[in-house]
């Protein structure tokens, strides 16, 4: 077991560079927080594609290094992500993943830690909280260095739809989305807010207000985005992609941002022995501490049945 501090280079690694990879490359790229960027793919004339591609446009850009490589190269990163696998097609679910891409994540995981022990993993390939689970157990390394993107994106969705509907600028609204990141995720109605008013309180200055229905179908579309995206275009990448440079950002720069990444849950509302999405403190040491919510009963019952499912999905594959 590798008990060494995490990095503290601005060095990232890359694995599966498709869509979500590719696009989280690109934003990174432009946020001058990395110093370079290794492209790792099954498919190496994919990564090798995608560097020169991002590499013509370094002369726009503040200078970062930008390559193709293998494992060997991702020693010495602080950040690994790995967004490698099967993605979601019309109609399928994020648990219908599980099979390929438990696989995948068993082969990639040992690598990783294997040429970069003392760096972070970061996974966002879906089931991204069983994956988060099943690379936490194969990485045995001190909780908290391997973390999931989990429902990262689902909050952000979130917010944008109550930004939307409140009329305000989604980064005044502070609203979380916890658990699975898929269909069983449960939102944070009871801590809602706008600049501290609750949302049930909040009106706009035309008078809009909270009102059941309209809450209920913002949760939904929240809830059900991928499905609806996917349906017209395939895949869902740049809010990912977005979602991710945020998160790498948070540990690059140590800033303590309080983020919902999915990590092995330590006795939470009563879970254990799988990962799930809860506001959590990010800094250079990866996860490094769950807030402790006053959570209402319904929204710890729906943590709970979540827990439960995701257990139940991760025993299969076991
Ligand atoms: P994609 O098919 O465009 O890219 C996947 C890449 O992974 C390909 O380039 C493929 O060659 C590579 N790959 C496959 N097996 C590999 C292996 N063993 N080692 C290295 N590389 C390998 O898919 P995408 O649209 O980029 O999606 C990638 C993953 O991200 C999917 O599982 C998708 O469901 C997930 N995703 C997660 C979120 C989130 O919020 N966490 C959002 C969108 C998509």
């Amino acid at each position: 077991m590798t008990t060494g501090a995490a990095t503290s280079t601005r060095k990232v690694g890359i694995i599966g560079t498709g869509m979500v990879g590719s696009s989280f490359a690109y934003a990174l790229m432009q946020r001058s927080i990395a110093t370079e960027i290794v492209l790792v793919d099954a498919d190496p004339e994919r990564a090798q594609g995608e560097a020169m591609d991002l590499n013509h446009g370094l002369p726009f850009v503040r200078p970062i290094t930008i390559r193709a490589g293998d494992y060997a190269d991702l020693a010495g990163a602080g950040v690994v992500v790995m967004t490698a696998g099967a993605n979601q097609r019309p109609g399928q679910t994020r648990l219908d993943l599980l099979q390929r891409n438990a696989q995948i994540c068993r082969d990639v995981v040992p690598k990783v830690f294997q040429h970069n022990p003392d760096g972070l993993l970061v996974i966002a390939s879906n089931p991204v909280d069983i994956l988060t689970q099943i690379a936490a157990d194969a990485a045995n390394v001190p909780w908290g260095r391997v973390l999931g993107s989990g429902t990262i994106l689902d909050t952000a969705r979130f917010r944008y739809l109550l930004g939307s509907y409140f009329e305000v600028d989604a980064r005044s609204v502070h609203a979380y989305i916890i658990a699975e990141h898929g269909d069983t995720a449960v939102p944070l109605w009871s801590l809602a807010n706008i600049a501290g008013v609750r949302l049930q309180d909040f009106r706009t200055p035309a008078g809009r207000r909270w009102e059941q229905g309209a809450m209920d179908r913002i949760f939904d579309q929240t809830k059900n985005a991928a499905y609806e995206i996917i349906k017209r275009k395939q895949a869902t990448y740049y809010a990912i992609g977005l979602g991710l440079l945020t998160l790498v950002e948070a540990i690059l720069r140590n800033q303590r941002t309080v983020l919902t990444v999915s990590t092995p849950v330590q006795g939470n509302y009563g879970v254990s022995d799988i990962s799930l999405s809860l506001p959590t403190i990010v800094g250079r040491q990866g996860a490094l501490e769950v807030l402790d919510l006053e959570l209402s009963a319904e929204e710890q019952k729906g943590f709970q049945a979540s827990a439960q499912t995701l257990r139940d999905k991760l025993a299969q594959v076991a």
